[in-house]
């Protein structure tokens, strides 16, 4: 019956390192404080990381995770995850009836959010089940939550809505890692909310307001949950915290094709670059097609081969790209293995370093990898969360 299968070699991946997540998980949670539980944010395919893999990873060890949409919540869920499962941003009408019936739990903005949440409830749980809702305050992040005002006027309806309970209030800070006096200010905002709102009646248990920046930077007093997404994948927001946390991902590729070009010869579009002298010419098998990204064309990037750091000539094309192996000596073959990301020998190259040279931020550089990159796990040395 079984049609044969044939599986070739990975020219292009990526390497997670789950005992590496998992050290990374416990650093963010003694960061955050004691008595601090985590709700790890596993969106956008837990930032490139696999989200199955991740969450599995880290499932029980966390009291969350956050996700971004109902999909990514569909596929936690079907993953048989068991640490609770949090929409981080306000859910669209057509998403919530999913949400209701897979029992993960919605922030809320508005009061017709919530009216909509306590008339599916009623419809569709049991009776005598509820289902546990948390609020979103806008503290000054402007994307979505309850501005503070509107919160605690709205308190009286929203603690009386059938098959609601609502059990967590949570805010999100705009700028941990740029605005120190804003981010403080913020803080005692979040805090007189929190007072306010259990002084109306609220029974909140859960309680959050900082992401990764935050957790690391900020005390929260009355917090009992940080989110954060970037610690976990081993990069701080902050430099200062980075010998906390190590690197999750490596981003990796074949040498394809080697060659020695003449001087004079021109490498990829455009012919930006144009070689001063014959020069050992690799081709590595990736490109923006995978996420390397393109805005690294003639930006002092480099890749790593044989423990060396080797410039990348010219611009980045959508499946391959071309380096300079001199620095590498003349031993470069196909097949050797070059790193885009992740250290070799004693040589790493971040994706601080990519995303600097890229003018963008190492969140986005984790995301944009695609699906062309095959996922391989390392499970490390038997640790446990
Ligand atoms: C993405 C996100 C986070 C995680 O942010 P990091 O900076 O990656 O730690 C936390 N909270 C909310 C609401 C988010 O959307």
């Amino acid at each position: 019956m079984s049609a044969t299968t044939f599986d070739p070699p990975a020219r292009c991946w990526a390497e997670i390192d789950l005992g590496v997540l998992r050290a990374n998980a416990r650093a963010a949670q003694e960061a955050a404080g004691r008595d601090v539980g985590l709700m790890a944010v596993v969106k956008a395919n837990a930032y490139g990381h696999g989200l199955e893999t991740v969450s599995r990873a880290l499932d029980g060890f966390v009291t969350f995770f956050g996700v971004a949409n109902a999909q990514e919540a569909a596929r936690l869920s079907a993953a048989g995850i068991r640490s609770r499962i949090y929409l981080l941003g306000a859910s669209y009408p057509d998403e919530r009836e999913s949400i209701v019936r897979g029992r993960w739990t919605p922030c809320l903005s508005s009061l017709e959010e919530a009216r909509a949440f306590s008339s599916l409830s009623m419809t569709l749980l049991p009776s005598g089940e509820t289902l546990p809702v948390h609020l979103a305050a806008d503290t000054g992040m402007g994307r979505g939550g309850f501005l503070p005002e509107a919160l605690l006027a709205a308190l009286p309806e929203l603690l009386s809505l059938p098959g609601l309970d609502i059990e967590g209030l949570g805010s999100h800070l705009p700028s941990p890692d740029e605005d120190r006096e804003f981010t403080i200010s913020q803080n005692a905002l979040f805090a007189a909310l929190v007072a306010s709102s259990r002084q109306a009646g609220a029974d909140l248990q859960h309680i959050h307001l900082a992401n990764s920046a935050g957790l690391l930077d900020y005390e929260c007093d009355v917090c009992t949950l940080a989110r954060p997404g970037l610690a976990l994948y081993g990069v701080s927001p902050l430099p200062e915290y980075s010998r906390l946390l190590q690197p999750v991902l490596a981003l990796k590729a074949r040498v394809i094709l080697t060659r020695t070009l003449p001087a004079g010869h021109g490498i990829s579009y455009g012919r930006t670059t144009v070689l001063q002298r014959p020069t050992p010419v690799a081709t590595i098998a990736i490109g923006y097609g995978d996420g390397y990204p393109r805005h690294l064309s003639g930006r002092d990037a480099h890749v790593l081969i044989r423990g060396e750091r080797c410039p990348v000539l010219g611009r980045v094309t959508m499946d391959q790209i071309m380096v300079d192996t001199t620095p590498a000596g003349g031993s470069v073959q196909t097949g050797d293995e070059a790193v885009l990301i992740g250290s070799q020998g004693s040589e790493i190259i971040t994706a601080e370093e990519i995303a600097r040279k890229a003018d963008t931020i190492p969140w986005e550089i984790f995301t944009r990898i695609t699906q062309r990159v095959e996922r391989q796990t390392l499970e490390a040395s038997g640790e446990t969360a």
